[in-house]
């Protein structure tokens, strides 16, 4: 198959396009569209709701309030901690860092409560340099059934909490998220193990999907906000015992909810305005593993060929259709392009927004704006074209009318009176010069259009450009005479040697000669010159004539065309004669330059190749 060249620039600009798109959606600022669309989606996007196997306690304002704020909550949390442990939880998860010593009265009641908690999960954290873990202190700790890292992951560019690492390490001591540990008691207890693959890990037939090479990052499904996770607060429980119950069977996460006590809070895809605080994100990142809602990112060749695809479908868009239904199949696959990500969504696939998006628009406005150019162009060639036919009526109708006339009228003349001798001759004089002009018009007319199409053989003969020009100006002495002009030969060296057909030749600088001398006003000069430099023949007519402006000088080579001045100047033509010179001299492989200026004058130079000079033509033929 043979890809014509219009079509492979079309491609390769819509290839360009792609890699265009595809660079802008790797920068920072295409990740921030994608993560905004992700918020987007997430807010947009109801999943099914579900019973919640999770319940916080929180330390809400209320609570810190009655005892003593952040210092004084060891006791109070102790005799929660009964009270809730008596209710039967699967799981106690404390996202408190208990890590110095308090009142030692206090932290014995504390470590009994903690002893007397089943499936207990303490909280770690790592210290501000990373180096090693914050842990609780030994005597709690002996109490857990776990230490879980209570970090999350706030996004780079915006500081959203999206995703939370699974694990986390200080050196070699790796620790699991808060959220996993509490998944795993709650499924059977100490016994149960976390299996890890490259790909995700195994907690009791659960399978996580969080890659190592990821950092094994899990992206948290959070619970709308209309259906928050549900909460006693620390402060209402140790009022009203009674609502302990609340907490039989459940998962608890115990925590701070007071955005005001802690900095551990994010904000999250669906608070962008009022941040999440730490424990309810675990508890959130809980409910993700509990409920297997684990959202996967799409894999990158996916986006990428998917991308590609779109580019290739509006290409061929464009390429093949046009108008309103070119306009509604792009319409189409721009819709596609953006409704694939949120479709994905839904089933819990994410796949970039930006890339296909961009790749999209990017081809629809390479491809558009290029078939546009394009339908433009042959509008523009089919004007011109119709144009020039205009013109050629023109043309017919009006040049020729001319002669037309003359000899039908003196036909007729002649036809219907009996003229004296004298008359008659005259008349049939008329009619027989009228005739011959109507014949040479129709010749130019006919042998332009032949040359344009090629459809002339050139004789090959060499001759002497001087004696060319000398015949032309023998010939046209006359006319120069009428109007009182000189001609002058500055220089025609006899050397000059051009190889090509003479009589077209002779007919294209008579007519360069012929134009100076008509457009000129009388008692000036044509001056004529030829000189031979780099293998080229410069044969130029000058004259101090009517001259004209470069937007004329761009259009005399036109068929028919003439300038105002030229018309305004009552000298007889059709326009014609220039671009059969011009196609004599581009036959001749040669150009034509014009230099003009209104009301001083023009020259035009042939530039033809003359490779060699007359002198040793004549002595290579010799030898
Ligand atoms: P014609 O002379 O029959 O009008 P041409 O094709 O020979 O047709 O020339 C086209 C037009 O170019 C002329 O009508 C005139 O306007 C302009 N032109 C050609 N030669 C000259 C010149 N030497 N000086 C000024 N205008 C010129």
């Amino acid at each position: 198959m043979r890809i014509s060249r219009q079509s492979a620039i079309y491609w390769a600009l819509l290839a360009a396009s792609f890699a265009v798109a595809l660079t802008a959606s790797w920068t920072s600022f295409g990740a921030q569209i994608d993560n905004d669309a992700y918020d987007w989606m997430f807010r947009l996007y109801q999943p099914p709701t579900w019973t919640t196997q999770s319940i916080l306690l929180a330390i809400d304002e209320p609570s810190l309030n009655a005892y003593g704020g952040v210092p004084g909550l060891r006791k109070p949390l102790a005799d929660a901690l009964r009270l809730i442990s008596a209710a039967s939880p699967r799981t106690v998860a404390v996202d408190l860092i208990l890590a110095d010593n308090t009142d030692p009265a206090i932290d014995a009641r504390l470590e009994d409560a903690l002893h007397a908690t089943r499936n207990l999960v303490l909280a770690c954290q790592l210290l501000p340099d990373g180096s090693a873990w914050e842990d609780p202190l030994p005597r709690f700790r002996a109490q857990a059934a776990a230490l879980g890292h209570v970090h999350a992951e706030p996004d780079e560019l915006d500081s959203v909490g999206r995703s939370l690492p699974l694990e986390k390490a200080a050196n070699r001591d790796r620790r699991w998220a808060l959220s996993l540990e509490a998944y795993r008691l709650s499924r059977g207890g100490p016994g149960v193990q976390i299996v890890e693959s490259p790909a995700d890990l195994d907690v009791g037939g659960r399978l996580i999907p969080s890659t190592r090479a990821g950092g094994r990052l899990m992206r948290i499904r959070y619970r709308p906000l209309s259906m928050p996770i549900p909460r006693v607060s620390l402060q209402a429980l140790l009022n009203d015992p009674r609502r302990a119950r609340e907490f039989s069977g459940k998962v608890v996460f115990a925590g701070v909810t007071s955005q005001t006590a802690t900095k551990d809070w994010l904000f999250t895809p669906y608070s962008t305005r009022t941040p999440m605080v730490g424990v309810e994100i675990h508890a959130n990142a809980f409910e993700t593993i509990a409920q297997g809602l684990f959202l996967t990112d799409a894999p990158s060749s996916a986006v990428l060929a998917f991308s590609a695809l779109l580019v290739v479908a509006l290409g061929l868009t464009y390429s093949r259709f046009t108008g309103r239904r070119a306009i509604g199949l792009a319409a189409g696959i721009l819709a596609i392009a953006h409704v694939t990500p949120y479709w994905l969504f839904t089933d819990r696939v994410v796949f970039s927004f930006c890339t296909p998006v961009s790749s999209a628009w990017l081809a629809l406005i390479t491809a558009g704006g290029y078939q546009l150019l394009v339908v433009r162009r042959s509008l523009r060639k089919s004007e011109a074209d119709r144009d020039r036919y205009r013109q050629t009526i023109h043309f017919v109708t009006h040049e020729m009318r001319t002669p037309l006339t003359a000899i039908q009228g003196s036909s007729e003349l002649m036809g219907r009176y009996a003229l004296p001798e004298e008359k008659r001759k005259q008349i049939a004089e008329l009619i027989n010069t009228e005739s011959k002009r109507l014949g040479r018009m129709i010749e130019m007319f006919l042998s332009v259009e032949r040359l344009s199409a090629g459809q002339v053989e050139l004789k090959k003969e060499s001759f002497c450009a001087g004696e060319l020009m000398a015949g032309c100006v023998t010939r046209a002495l006359p006319l120069a005479e009428r109007k009182q002009i000189r001609i002058l030969t500055e220089a025609a060296p006899a050397d000059i040697l051009l190889t090509g057909d003479r009589e077209l030749m002779e007919y294209a600088f008579y007519n360069l000669l012929t134009n100076a001398i008509k457009y000129s006003p009388p008692r000036t000069q044509v001056t004529l010159a030829a000189v031979r430099k780099h293998d080229h023949a410069y044969i130029s007519v000058e004259d101090q004539g009517i001259g004209m402006d470069q937007k004329e000088v761009k259009k005399i080579f036109q068929k028919f065309y003439r300038t105002k001045r030229a018309e305004q100047s009552g000298e007889a033509g059709t326009g014609i004669g220039l671009s059969i010179v011009e196609q004599i001299v581009m036959q001749h492989s040669g150009t034509i330059e014009v230099m003009s200026r209104p009301g001083e004058g023009s020259r035009f130079t042939m530039v033809l190749p003359a490779p060699v000079s007359a002198p040793l033509a004549r002595e290579a033929k010799e030898s």
